[in-house]
């Protein structure tokens, strides 16, 4: 892993609907510029077999089947923040989804002497999404992504990146689910799009083009 040229630091946040690819894309960012992702799933995870204070906490509520509190979440961003070396910066995958989440994570930035400097949007047409989903699988050992139509499953039946031989479509890749979790994000999450454009730090980028190409319309919004 290289840090970029000018051994710059960037906190970004990607934003986009369920399916946009921000998964991928934070991973190609991560291999490239040396960068964090902080996807909300993984740091829950983490934080439960952790043993911190914080992280008892999570496993509680979790294990009382609660939803974790954005002031949870907030509490984990920050012990990443001040957590010393950070590389090339911070992804933000997946947060922050609401606007009290934006407020709290751009408060919380301020407070530890950060700033977030670009947020992503990855553009994709609800159709194009709902084609796209439903044709993922994904390699169960190492997770890299699959589709049927634009990259399948090789016909040896092994994942190309580790030779892992089971794939998971994911049980939730069905039309009715996503387009749940659409509406959910238009209702919740889109608004950030005005929110942060509002603020200076939008950029946009077709999402819907093959994986390098989104790659590379990111890493110019970067630059
Ligand atoms: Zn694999």
């Amino acid at each position: 892993m290289t840090r970029p040229a000018g051994d710059s630091t960037m906190n970004i946040i990607l934003l986009g609907p369920p399916g946009a690819g921000k998964g991928t894309q934070a991973r190609i960012l991560t291999d490239e510029r040396a960068m964090a992702q902080l996807s909300t799933g993984d740091m829950l995870r983490e934080a439960r077999t952790s043993g911190t204070a914080i992280g008892k906490r999570v496993a509680d509520v979790m294990d009382r089947g609660e939803l974790v509190t954005d002031e949870i979440v907030i509490g984990l961003i920050r012990e990443k923040l001040e957590g010393g070396d950070q590389g090339g910066g911070f992804i933000f995958d997946g947060f922050p989804r609401t606007l009290a989440q934006a407020d709290a994570l751009g408060a919380l930035l301020d407070e530890v002497g950060q700033t977030l400097d670009t947020v992503i949007e990855m553009q994709v047409d609800d159709n194009a999404l709902v084609a796209r989903i439903t044709a993922r699988s994904t390699c169960d050992d190492c997770g890299e992504v699959y589709n049927d139509q634009s990259k399948p499953i090789p016909a040896d039946g092994k994942c190309t990146n580790c030779g892992g031989s089971v794939f998971k479509r994911r049980a939730d890749d069905n039309e009715d689910s996503l387009r749940t979790r659409l509406m959910a994000y238009y209702k919740q999450t889109s608004p950030l799009i005005g929110y942060y454009y509002a603020k200076g730090k939008l950029q946009s980028v077709d999402g819907l083009g093959e994986i390098d190409a989104v790659a590379g319309e990111i890493k110019t919004a970067l630059s």
